[in-house]
């Protein structure tokens, strides 16, 4: 009897991993009919630095674009440019992600211990702005005011070492953003762009003193020292002939697109104009296709973790198994869900050509079932032990009873919990635009950098999560009704 018990509870683990297996299998599948197309260089950068990297009509354009794609013509290469946030750039970079990236970033000491910096190809300088009738005048009146920085750049470092903690924002068109709204008190940015965003608002004004001199150059692959030398000839090359003066005096004249006047021409701006909604529609697609399949490996795996803790409470069977999948619970509770996401990308799967989607798909799968294994397992602890008892003692199996009788009830019970996780894992994935991946939050955001307006793309990227949310909500009730249905 206590063989065929164990034999059966072995034959249900045993299925329940070969389904985790197939479906992770089946992704790997999807992926890698959908991988992009190989080959040339890839190289990073952050399209919200104007007029360095930014969107024009759907292309990234600017000064670092245009210097790299003469650079790779002159190497005989192709690049494709990986668009992503700016505190990812150089860790793209580090991890082999990407062969190297342009992206205004500027020389450190701190950066040169991960990635090789090439010549360098233009100067700047962090400066102060501030509304036109700031009490600001100089540095030291930062000190104890609200200060709005971009996330992980020399301004956000220079802030936090001379006056103190700074407000972080993911780009600088949003950190202006914050300061026209009222949110920051100053910003401290690159003087290029903080011109553009000067003469583009006229509240707005730069502080006479910068905070540093900096020099801009391409960060390249620690590993690839060639290509660091091609680089560099090539840049010399470029400044001996002017090309690197043309490029910069040719984008310094362009202006940044001036924000629309009024409802309607704002509505035209932010989803009309070069086809901007696309950003939001392509992004859903992400959104749900990640939010979906990842919620698929959460119940598959949230079900098997469940079904092994819950036999291993009841019936002191699968001590080991239980063990680990404790230790997992663990570690995926205590850790937040966008440490866990860089972590695959850039650990995990750091040296590997994998696609993005996969990865994010893995990622939130991985976490959501952790809380649906507690979910689950709390389901079949609420089944009356007398359940089991009497499926066995009418000669069931275990694995049967289980299936059959157990955990259609358990289910039953946890549906609105959940629901409430696929609700939580689909709002969680708005964090993916980490590892550069456009999804729904992520088109919102890039249309604020190309609009230099919060309120209309965050509002309808809210919009769209809502009716998500709602028409979830409105499946989930149908289901638990008639789960009621067929239990009466
Ligand atoms: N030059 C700054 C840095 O390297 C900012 C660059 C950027 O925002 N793209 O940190």
């Amino acid at each position: 009897m206590q063989m065929q018990r164990q034999t059966e509870n072995r034959s249900c683990v045993l299925r329940c991993c070969l389904s985790v297996l197939l479906t992770i299998a089946l992704l790997l599948g999807m992926s890698s009919c959908k991988k992009e197309e190989q080959g040339g260089l890839t190289m990073a950068t952050d399209a919200a630095f104007f007029p360095y990297d930014y969107v024009e009509n759907g292309e990234i354009v600017g000064i670092d674009i245009d210097i790299v794609h003469e650079v790779a013509r002159r190497m005989g290469e192709r690049v494709r440019i990986e668009n992503m946030e700016f505190d990812s750039v150089i860790a793209a970079v580090q991890s082999g992600k990407v062969d190297f990236a342009a992206a205004g970033i500027t020389v450190s000491p701190d950066r040169e211990k991960q990635v090789n910096f090439s010549r360098p190809y233009a100067v700047a300088q962090q400066v102060i702005i501030v509304p036109v009738h700031s009490t600001i005048a100089q540095e030291s009146d930062l000190v104890g005011v609200r200060v709005g920085v971009q996330s992980g750049t020399t301004g956000d470092l220079y802030v936090k070492e001379h006056i103190g903690e700074p407000e972080r924002y993911s780009n600088g068109a949003m950190a202006v953003a914050a300061l026209k709204a009222g949110k920051v008190d100053a910003v401290v940015l690159d003087n290029l762009p903080a011109e553009k965003h000067v003469s583009h608002n006229a509240r707005l004004k730069i502080l006479p003193t910068p905070l540093t001199e900096e020099a801009y150059a391409i960060a390249v692959r620690k590993d690839n020292p060639q290509l660091l030398e091609a680089i560099n000839n090539a840049l010399d090359a470029m400044d001996k002939e002017g090309v690197l003066a043309r490029i910069a005096a040719e984008y310094g004249e362009k202006a940044m697109p001036t924000e629309e006047q009024g409802i309607w021409a704002s509505v035209h701006n932010n989803f009309v104009k070069d086809g901007r909604w696309r950003y939001l529609a392509n992004g859903l697609w992400v959104t749900v296709e990640i939010s979906f399949f990842a919620a698929l490996i959460g119940i598959v795996l949230g079900a098997l973790i469940g079904i092994v803790r819950s036999t291993a409470d009841q019936t002191g069977r699968l001590k080991w198994l239980d063990y680990f999948c404790r230790l997992y619970l663990t570690v995926i509770r205590g850790t937040p869900v966008v440490v866990q996401l860089l972590i695959i990308y850039f650990v995990i799967f750091g040296s590997v050509e994998i696609s993005k989607v996969l990865v994010a798909i893995v990622a939130f799968g991985l976490n959501s079932g952790a809380y649906v294994a507690e979910i689950i397992r709390s389901g079949i602890m609420s089944v009356d032990k007398g359940q089991m008892e009497a499926g066995r003692s009418l000669g069931l199996g275990y694995g049967y009873t289980m299936r059959s009788v157990i955990m259609p009830q358990a289910f039953k019970n946890v549906l609105p919990a959940l629901g409430n996780e696929f609700i939580v894992l689909l709002k969680e994935t708005s964090i993916c635009g980490y590892i550069a991946l456009q999804d729904l939050t992520k088109g919102g955001n890039i249309i604020l950098s190309q609009t230099y307006d919060a309120f209309m793309p965050l509002m309808a990227v809210a919009l769209i999560y809502l009716l998500m949310v709602v028409g979830l909500s409105h499946l989930l009730k149908k289901l638990e009704k008639r789960l009621q249905k067929n239990e009466r």
